[in-house]
């Protein structure tokens, strides 16, 4: 059976437990490989060996680590198919989706933050106290926990500026996903990344990644996964006075109004509903419609979701994956459950595929309020409720109902009512009238449950750099 050993000091290692941990293909609930159950005294020799590595590779000019980023860029862009490949088997989601979406937005992460190696600049101030400039210094060494679902893409996209801003790095990939991040750090060694510089080590979160967290020459956190890990990880960190970035869990809803577009939008809006099978901390999964349109856009919407076509990743005619394990199919059926229970009207979906995989069919649920555990807690499945609105103030406001902030998308051709929402919804990014585009100069992240901090662009690179202020008198 494949194994994926840790990666660190530019070897591939045993973990010092000698354990290994299953890994599963989720189309077939069946192992296929293991992976390296690291722990702390993984994760401390990974430590030492970036410690090792970090003063050469913080003294490289800037333009000569764009330069590696680069190399990396093009090592990956050159092997795109046996990634997805990788990533389709590891999390079950369509070979097309791994190929044609997210191994090239993991090359573009490598390639932006390339650039942004050489075009990073700090500020400088005077005319009032002398004269300040700021010297924005790497932090030394930084940990990245990236989760499952989109293993490849969320790993590259805080190793990348990490790297580029000087500092080395200890990678925790999830252990239900580890392909990606294995392959990705032989890859990186292949195309002359220096040793120490990345250093990933597996595991389980408890073992694996709180030792990252926890240790003291580990300056800062960037994380990104559930709320409950992310607000155990800022408890750990904060008596540390460690830095950490969180990006963290979503239920984002979905305005659909009467003057939109919405029949020519409706394959994206089924898109931004089911994509990944509903694993992605972006989809929508609050549908607001105005109550006009309310029974008609219903109908269709149904009607997109069962033609939805699930099965194996490999299959060119499937666009629909399963969930990526045995937990998370348990806990997304559960929610299911749940919205009978709260007496929700379950409209399609609500069941397993009489197939082998942790396949559940898309799902869609009406007559739930706001306020229910349906509509307040992240089900990250290809789950969605839909509520009907009668204008602007009670769509805004149900938009805003629950605790998280991630993301938002309205569809109208109103242009004040966009802006005016634009400005009024409680998210992080506002799509109005599209879905997932991203550009990426552009602060990311969410607000209240949906995390601290922003990445992306020049965010990424302040969170990856320390500011000092020096005056001079003149
Ligand atoms: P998770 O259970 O929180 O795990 C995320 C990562 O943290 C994994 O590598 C996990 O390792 C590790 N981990 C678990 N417990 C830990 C601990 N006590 N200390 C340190 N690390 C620990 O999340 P997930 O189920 O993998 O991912 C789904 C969640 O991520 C959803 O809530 C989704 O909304 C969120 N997400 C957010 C964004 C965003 O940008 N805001 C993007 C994608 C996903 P193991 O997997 O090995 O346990």
């Amino acid at each position: 059976m494949k194994r994926f050993a840790n990666f660190i000091g530019g070897k591939a290692c045993e973990p010092a437990s000698g354990a290994w941990l299953k890994v599963f293909d989720p189309a077939r609930a069946e192992p296929w490989a293991e992976v390296a159950a690291g722990d702390a005294r993984d994760v401390d020799d990974a430590v030492n060996a970036a410690l090792a590595a970090f003063p050469a590779w913080a003294a490289l000019r800037n333009s000569e680590r764009s330069r590696h980023l680069e190399n990396l860029a093009r090592a990956l862009e050159a092997r795109i198919e046996d990634f997805a490949h990788a990533e389709a088997r590891n999390g079950g989601k369509p070979y097309a989706l791994a190929r044609e979406v997210e191994v090239p937005r993991a090359v573009s992460n490598l390639r932006f933050f390339a650039h942004a190696a050489t075009q990073f600049a700090s500020e400088s101030h005077h005319g009032e106290a002398g004269l300040n400039y700021t010297l924005r210094q790497p932090l030394g060494v930084v940990g990245t926990i990236s989760p499952w679902n989109l293993p490849l893409y969320l790993f590259t996209w805080k190793i990348a500026p990490a790297l580029a801003a000087g500092n080395t790095v200890v990678a925790k990939p999830s252990e239900v996903t580890p392909a990606t991040a294995a392959k990705f750090a032989e890859l990186a060694h292949e195309a002359g990344l220096p040793p120490g510089v990345l250093n990933v080590v597996h595991g389980g979160g408890v073992e694996a990644g709180e030792a990252i967290v926890q240790h003291d020459a580990v300056r800062a956190v960037s994380f990104t996964g559930s709320t409950a890990v992310g607000r155990r990880i800022a408890g750990i960190a904060g008596p540390l006075l460690k830095k950490v970035s969180l990006e963290l869990g979503g239920k984002n809803p979905t305005l659909v109004f009467a003057d939109s577009d919405w029949r020519d939008h409706l394959d994206l809006i089924a898109r931004s509903t089911f994509q990944n099978s509903g694993q992605i901390c972006l989809c929508g999964s609050r549908i607001l419609v105005e109550r006009s349109i309310f029974s008609e856009f219903r109908d269709a919407l149904v009607e997109r979701a069962l033609a939805l076509r699930p099965g194996d990743p490999m299959d060119p005619d499937a666009n629909l994956g399963p969930l990526v394990s045995q937990a998370h199919f348990d806990k997304v059926t559960g929610a299911i459950e749940r919205a009978r229970d709260e007496g929700g009207k379950v409209l399609c979906g609500d069941h397993r595929l009489d197939r082998p995989g942790w396949f559940v069919a898309p799902t869609l649920i009406e007559g739930l309020g706001p306020d229910c555990a349906t509509n307040t807690e992240e089900i990250f499945g290809p789950v969605a409720t839909l509520q009907a609105f009668d204008n602007d103030d009670e769509a805004l406001a149900l938009a805003n109902a629950g605790d998280y902030g991630l993301a938002a998308s309205v569809w109208t051709r109103d242009l004040a009512r966009a802006h005016r929402l634009g400005a009024e919804l409680r998210a992080g990014i506002v799509w109005i009238n599209t879905w997932l585009k991203r550009d990426l100069r552009t602060p990311f992240g969410g607000t209240g449950h949906s995390g601290m901090g922003r990445e992306g662009g020049l965010e990424a690179m302040r969170f990856f750099t320390e500011p000092r202020n020096v005056c001079i008198a003149i």
